[in-house]
């Protein structure tokens, strides 16, 4: 069997020669195996960390800045060529000694992909908004994300063929995963801390993710916003037909000043608002249309 692990590094200096002895470890010496790490445009010695390894079994390509982790994982899939490919984390989060199980179990199934079934070391508020997120995925988007579910997963080669065939810019791989579909058999795992260094995602960038999320997969925003707005149209045709008839049956005093105002900054706000999903989408759209490369290489080993 050929095996290739893609591998997403972001200043992750201090974690990749524990990483890869790690591999050297858990993996059976009649595999066939390579590691692909993709160097994220890190900033500390990532790279020439990985180049002092100088193993036979390592490829890397490396970003002329950082692109972000999708882009960092399309492009590591983009250049395997191996009947199976594990995706994982640099910072052993993906616990390696999963691997001989998911291997064990990938000949029934297209894929095997893993959750951590606690996220004990995360802050209670970040695992809040987290869960609050699957919610409002799985009930507008047409896909399940499954919670708790890692990018640390082995597939065949034609579920990272199809993976590859959505070219989108702003890439979503939680929900690319499980839009192009296969059997996918589940392992868990309970939460384990980075080996070394810090998580590189803040709290907005999360929300910024997730926003990424649900754009990318659902259009079910918009629908929403227009159902409130014709909600409060014909609430206030109602009202309309409201005061004309009071208007002609008792005159008109002035009056209601406040609720007026009050009135108007709440439509105002709704407007504003719902113009915002709009914009969220078009933006999205903007980038797309551009088809900018999702990534650029400034220098790799492939060829080797
Ligand atoms: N990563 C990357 N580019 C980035 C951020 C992260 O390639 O811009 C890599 C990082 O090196 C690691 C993986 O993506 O191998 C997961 O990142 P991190 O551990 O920061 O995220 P978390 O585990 O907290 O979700
Ligand atoms: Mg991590």
């Amino acid at each position: 069997m050929n095996l290739e692990i893609v591998v997403p590094c972001y200043n992750e200096e201090r974690n990749i020669k524990k990483f890869y002895s790690e591999l050297n470890v858990t993996l059976d010496r009649n595999i066939d195996w390579k590691v692909i790490f993709v160097d994220d445009g890190s900033s500390d010695n990532t790279l020439e960390t990985i180049k002092s390894l100088n193993k036979d079994n390592i490829r890397y390509l490396s970003f002329s800045r950082n692109f972000g982790k999708e882009a960092a994982i399309y492009a590591g899939l983009n250049k395997t060529t191996a009947d199976y490919v594990i995706l994982m984390d640099a910072d052993l989060q993906d616990p390696p000694s999963l691997i001989p199980e998911m291997l064990s179990n990938i000949n029934s199934h297209d894929i095997v992909a893993t959750r951590r079934v606690t996220r004990t070391g995360e802050p209670r508020i970040r695992s809040f908004f987290a869960r609050q997120f699957y919610k409002i995925m799985n009930r507008f988007s047409d896909i399940d994300l499954v919670d708790g579910a890692r990018d640390f997963r082995l597939m065949k080669r034609y579920v990272v063929d199809s993976i590859l065939d959505l070219e989108e810019y702003n890439r979503f791989s939680k929900g690319i995963f499980q839009w192009v579909g296969f059997d996918t058999k589940w392992i868990e795992y309970k939460n384990i801390q980075r080996n070394d260094g810090e998580t590189s995602w803040s709290f907005w960038q999360l929300f910024k993710y997730s926003v990424e999320g649900i754009v990318s997969f659902t259009v079910a925003p918009l629908h929403i916003s227009t159902v409130i707005g014709i909600i409060f149209s014909i609430i206030a045709f109602i009202a309309i037909l409201f005061i004309i008839i009071r208007t002609l049956i008792f005159g008109d005093p002035v009056s209601g000043w406040p609720s007026t105002i009050s009135v108007i900054l709440f439509i105002g706000g709704i407007q504003l608002f719902t113009i915002g999903i709009l914009g969220q989408y078009l933006a999205k759209t903007y980038i797309e249309v551009k088809k900018r490369p999702k990534y650029i290489i400034k220098e790799d080993n492939l060829e080797g």
